[in-house]
């Protein structure tokens, strides 16, 4: 790109935020529109867990994942780690004998991949890690040091609040209605729900579940599946976790000091059954209580339903679409974990021209009819 154009990043998530921010940092004029407030779509509605163990389904996704996790790290280095970064591992177990047969399986696949994984005793990890859980002292215990947990929304304050100290805009509270482009196709002009127009000449639709709508504006169908998450915030006194951590039919993390968050994959898939949020949050919050008995004497404070912003087969789709000048895609799930990663490689695409290998397998081409 030349200097003297213009990005708007549409959407300051995790995704717009880390894109953005990249630009910003090499001298780029960027422009950060958001519907709402920049980190609170999703990125504030997520179990927030920085990993690649749970990504082994195909190594190269794997591999950008472990991207991710450096990223995180070299963020955190050159930022700092403020109220944003908790890399404190993540430890995982379970009370179903082929689950744990499977998880064992899987922790050795990682540590041939090079993952740092260790293996603990229930017993071990009360006396070491976590005193205040209830599992068995027998049941084996997965335990990632390499792996983490991100406060979403405050890691989109600092970006988007540096990079806005030197020099990018931000317009919140209004959302992109249309996208104009030239006669060559080439992207031109942004029309505003607060009714102001901005001449631009690159986009990047970082719009998380909204994404699909904002391609549709310049006639692009990207494809994506519903697959809505409920996450709750517990409020209490003390929180007795250190970690995230994946426990039978629930997963817990600290939200910071005085607050866990609850997510569990057998809540979410009540979500469509006409059960009430507050209810499906009630859930969570016996089954944390099983795990961490001292969380009984604390109280639900806020529990949201949210759609994972997922492509039709489940990978990102990051960089440019060939037929539109301009525009460039930023959108996926495990963006907590992606999200740096994808913000370094696609500002330097936008930057220079040049598409990195790691993208190959992620490129928004392959939802070309
Ligand atoms: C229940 C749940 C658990 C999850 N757990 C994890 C996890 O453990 N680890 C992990 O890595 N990932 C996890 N994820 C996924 C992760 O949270 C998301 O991939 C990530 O937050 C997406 O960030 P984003 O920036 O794309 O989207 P968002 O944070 O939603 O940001 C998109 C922004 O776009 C704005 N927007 C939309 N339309 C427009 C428009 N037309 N004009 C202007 N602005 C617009 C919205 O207001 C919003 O602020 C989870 C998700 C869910 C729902």
């Amino acid at each position: 790109m030349k200097r003297s154009e213009r990005v708007a990043v549409i959407g300051v998530g995790i995704l717009g935020a880390s894109v953005g921010w990249n630009l910003s940092r090499h001298g780029a004029q960027v422009v950060f529109i958001d519907a709402g407030q920049p980190g609170e779509g999703v990125t504030n509605w997520s179990f927030s867990w920085v990993n690649a163990s749970n990504k082994t389904a195909r190594r190269s996704y794997f591999d950008l994942n472990v991207a991710g996790m450096a990223a995180h790290r070299e963020l955190a280095r050159t930022i700092g780690p403020d109220s944003w970064w908790y890399p404190s591992g993540h430890l995982r177990w379970t009370d179903d004998p082929a689950a744990q047969a499977k998880l064992l399986e899987t922790a050795g696949l990682l540590a041939g991949w090079d993952y740092r994984v260790e293996v603990y005793t229930g017993a071990e990890v009360r006396r070491r890690l976590e005193p205040a859980l209830t599992v068995p002292g027998e049941v084996p215990v997965v335990f990632y040091p390499d792996e983490a947990w991100v406060h979403g929304r405050h890691l989109v304050g600092r970006l988007v609040g540096q990079a806005v100290a030197s020099g990018a805009e931000l317009r919140s509270a209004t959302a992109v209605r249309d996208i104009g482009t030239g006669a060559d196709g080439s992207i031109r002009t942004l029309a505003l729900s607060d009714g102001s127009r901005l001449d631009v000449d690159i986009v990047v639709n970082a719009a998380g579940s909204s994404a699909s709508h904002v391609a549709g504006l310049i006639a692009r169908h990207l494809p994506m599946r519903r697959e809505p998450g409920l996450v709750t915030r517990i409020g209490c006194a003390q929180v007795p976790v250190h970690r995230a951590m994946h426990a039978p039919h629930i997963e817990i993390r600290p939200d910071g000091d005085a607050s866990v968050v609850l997510h569990s994959r057998e809540i979410d898939a009540l979500i469509d059954t006409g059960e009430e949020p507050a209810q499906l949050a009630r859930l969570l919050h016996e089954s944390a209580q099983h795990v961490v008995p001292e969380l009984g004497g604390s109280r639900i404070a806020q529990t949201r339903v949210a759609d994972r912003p997922i492509p039709a087969d489940g990978f990102p789709s990051v960089g440019a679409v060939p037929s539109v000048p301009g525009y460039y895609e930023a959108v996926s799930h495990s963006g907590i974990t992606l999200g740096p990663v994808i913000g370094r490689l696609l500002a330097s695409e936008i930057l220079s021209g040049k598409r990195d290998e790691m993208l190959a397998d992620f490129r928004p081409e392959r939802f070309l009819p």
